[in-house]
């Protein structure tokens, strides 16, 4: 076992100004905290941070790194407090401590292999300080090498798979080449014995017939170099059975074929070297086709940078070769560490190409630091920001834009959960439904079945399926009541006529709006959709409309108003043909006001001014609300088809003919041409400037929530 002595000098071996009492204290705490606690392989607990330590301190991390490696596992496994932490060892510790906490709660959390993606994104999002990756990875790193120890085979399995999909990708990620590749080999060695031993077997053949290889072909490679004047360093491995593996899987390569198992690497002074360096090799031996990789002129994304080439090299064996300046190396050994070589005067970085901007941001952190606490306190992972990571009680990752709440979440969980959450518990706390989630959180919505989705939340929710969800059953409920009052209407449309009320009577209405049941029509009917007038008009065409005073159609318009509406009717846009529309008499709008509808149950639509004072009454049923404007003296002139889908939603009609209308176009006709269940489709035909202006109407309506597609109908 380390000694914990030995781990102090290794840090002030790099790092002289490194506070060496402190690590001592962390360590005695630490110690103390997990006292007679032992690792599943007997060793005393504390055996385990320290090792984490160690190989933290190989990559030349600072102090408070090393530090919270002594204590990574104090809160999570011992009585310590994050609050002793921060007590003892101040703030940065214990916001990086906290930080690896968090992430060892998630690992206990069930299998989620299928979602690994989401997993990693999680894990990063969290790590918003890159040491508490940087120490996650590492004590994975160690839990790896002594995975053996663990009796339980499943949860070897399980761990091993965690560290092949997400620990060894995020070290990759962030340039920690060698901690990949341990990574992998570890769970390559527990996921796969038997492809591993076999790949072992074939080397140690390999390496039979070619006794001393390795140092043959450095020699080779330096005589080579030297005699062009290159100076360079030369070294040479075999490859990881686990890499071997892949790139039998990758490429397909029989495994008798399988000759490319040593990889060396040429270092020089600078790029133009390791160009030239390449021309001698390839001017030596034949080159393996489609193996050339140009990684300096365009350097992965975490900043890797070589050239990569394989050649049919001493006895027609393959062998890969990878020739880079020792900046690159030092970004390839350290990864994103690397900077810490620069206190013994390094070279630049060449920075250029780069494809993702955090990873520039880093390596210009790591080119303009200061020192290394400068360079660790300014980089943070920006990835995913604009996302939040979430769990349900049973460990399902649900991924919410910045800002959802647990009504998101719940519909984001089944639109069901959505409609009968009455409450949420997040992290075990009773919370208000409008709080916002943050990273990591667990959160269990209570449910009743007598419960219906609030009007109110549709002013704090920010998903689509949240809001489509709220509205959907905004709808429903009002569905009942609409269909109750189209029924009284026709009803009283038949009152003292011979024609008999039955669906035969009714078809024809059916048919000229589309709609597939008696039951749509009276929703339609009583939600005002559709104007009884024009309803009376296809049921009774011959004869003459009802006097004013025999009043037989109760809830519409008298004839003076529809007199009124019909001339005005026109001056009105935003409205929906055949929809009933008359003025409020609270307000008496005038043209020139500005004015607003509002639909109202059996009535069609109301037109108040935007001042009214009875307006407040609808406040909380934006749904209902209409925007319209008085036409101006000016005709736009061309009608345009335009073809739109839209999502079966309350006020969806609304908001579509309100979208048009706020960019100026006219509806002139609008005809459902099918309905399913969840879906409308309908033909809107529109009065436009010119193109350009239907292209404007066109991405508006797009840009809405309820329109699936629009397109122009050009039959
Ligand atoms: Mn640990």
């Amino acid at each position: 076992m380390l000694r914990h002595s030995d781990l102090i000098a290794a840090v002030k071996a790099y790092d002289p100004d490194a506070d060496g009492a402190a690590i001592e204290r962390a360590y005695l705490f630490a110690a103390e905290a997990h006292g007679s606690q032992q690792r599943a392989s007997g060793d005393p607990y504390i055996s385990h941070p320290l090792a984490v330590a160690e190989i933290l301190a190989g990559k030349r991390l600072d102090a408070a790194t090393i530090i919270t490696a002594l204590l990574h596992d104090t809160v999570e496994d011992t009585t310590a407090t994050l609050d002793d932490v921060r007590e003892l060892f101040g703030d940065e510790v214990a916001s990086l401590v906290d930080g690896v906490t968090k992430l060892s709660k998630l690992e206990l959390q069930p299998d989620q292999s299928k979602q690994a993606e989401n997993f990693r994104k999680l894990v990063v999002a969290m790590s918003r300080d890159i040491r508490v990756l940087l120490v996650k990875l590492a004590d994975r790193l160690h839990n790896m090498r002594t995975l053996s120890y663990f009796r339980n085979p499943e949860k070897r399995v399980r761990i091993s798979n965690e560290t092949m999909e997400i620990y060894a990708p995020l070290a990759e990620r962030i340039g920690m080449q060698d901690w990949h590749d341990a990574l992998t080999d570890l769970a390559f060695t527990e996921l796969h014995p038997e492809a591993r031993r076999s790949v072992l077997t074939r080397l140690d053949y390999l390496r039979e017939r070619g006794r001393d290889l390795v140092s043959r072909v450095i020699e080779e490679l330096e005589n080579l170099l030297e005699a062009e004047g290159i100076t360079a360093e030369v070294s040479g491995r075999e490859k990881l059975p686990s890499s071997v593996w892949e790139k039998m899987k990758r490429k397909d390569v029989p495994f008798e074929q399988l000759t490319d198992i040593m990889a060396f690497r040429i270092i020089v002074n600078d790029s133009n070297e390791c160009y030239r360096a390449l021309g001698v090799i390839h001017g030596a031996y034949r080159a393996v086709l489609g193996r050339f990789k140009d990684y300096i002129s365009l350097p992965k994304a975490n900043g890797y940078q070589s050239i990569h080439t394989a050649v049919l090299g001493p006895e027609n064996l393959r062998i890969e070769v990878q020739i880079r300046t020792q900046a690159m190396h030092r970004i390839a050994e350290y990864g994103v560490a690397a900077h810490w070589n620069y206190k013994d005067g390094g070279g630049t970085l060449e920075t250029d190409g780069l494809q993702y901007s955090w990873i520039r941001g880093l390596l210009e952190i790591l080119e303009s630091a200061e020192g290394a606490e400068d360079f660790l306190d300014n980089t943070r992972l920006e990835m995913y920001k604009d996302q939040v990571f979430c769990f349900t009680p049973g460990g399902t990752l649900i991924p919410l834009p910045h800002g959802a709440t647990p009504i998101d979440f719940a519909y984001a969980v089944h639109s069901d959960i959505g409609d009968q959450c009455v409450g949420a518990r997040v992290n075990g706390k009773l919370m208000p439904l409008r709080t916002a989630l943050q990273n990591g959180d667990q959160v269990e919505i209570s449910t009743s079945r007598d419960r219906t989705p609030s009007p109110e939340w549709l002013h704090f929710v920010i998903t689509g399926k949240a809001r489509a969800g709220v509205r959907r059953a905004m709808r429903l409920q009002q569905r009942d009541q609409y269909v109750a009052l189209g029924k009284e209407i026709i009803r009283s449309m038949f009152v003292g006529r011979s024609v008999e009320l039955n669906d035969r009577a009714l078809a024809p209405v059916l048919d000229h709006f589309s709609y597939s049941t008696t039951e749509d029509l009276q929703a339609a009917l009583g939600e005002g959709l559709i104007a009884d007038r024009a309803v009376a008009g296809i049921l009774f065409p011959a004869e003459p409309e009802p006097e004013p005073e025999g009043n037989v159609v109760p809830l519409g318009p008298t004839r003076r108003q529809r007199a009124r509406d019909k001339g005005l009717a026109v001056a009105i846009r935003g409205l929906i043909p055949g929809m009933a529309m008359h003025f409020a008499r609270c307000c008496h709008p005038l043209p020139g006001d500005p004015i607003v509808g509002i639909v109202t149950t059996g009535k069609g639509v109301t037109i108040h001014t935007v001042d009214c004072a009875s307006l407040e009454s609808f406040r909380h049923t934006p749904e209902r609300w209409l925007n319209v404007d008085w036409e101006p003296e000016a005709k736009a002139g061309h009608v345009a088809r335009l073809r739109v889908t839209s999502a079966h939603q309350p006020g969806q009609l609304a908001e579509i003919s309100a979208t048009i209308a706020a960019n100026r176009g006219n509806i002139t006709n609008l005809r459902f041409t099918s309905r399913a269940e969840d879906f409308f489709e309908m033909q809107v035909d529109i009065e436009v400037l010119d193109v350009s202006h239907l292209s404007n109407i066109i991405a508006a309506l797009r840009a809405l929530s309820s329109v699936a597609s629009v397109d122009r109908a050009r039959a």
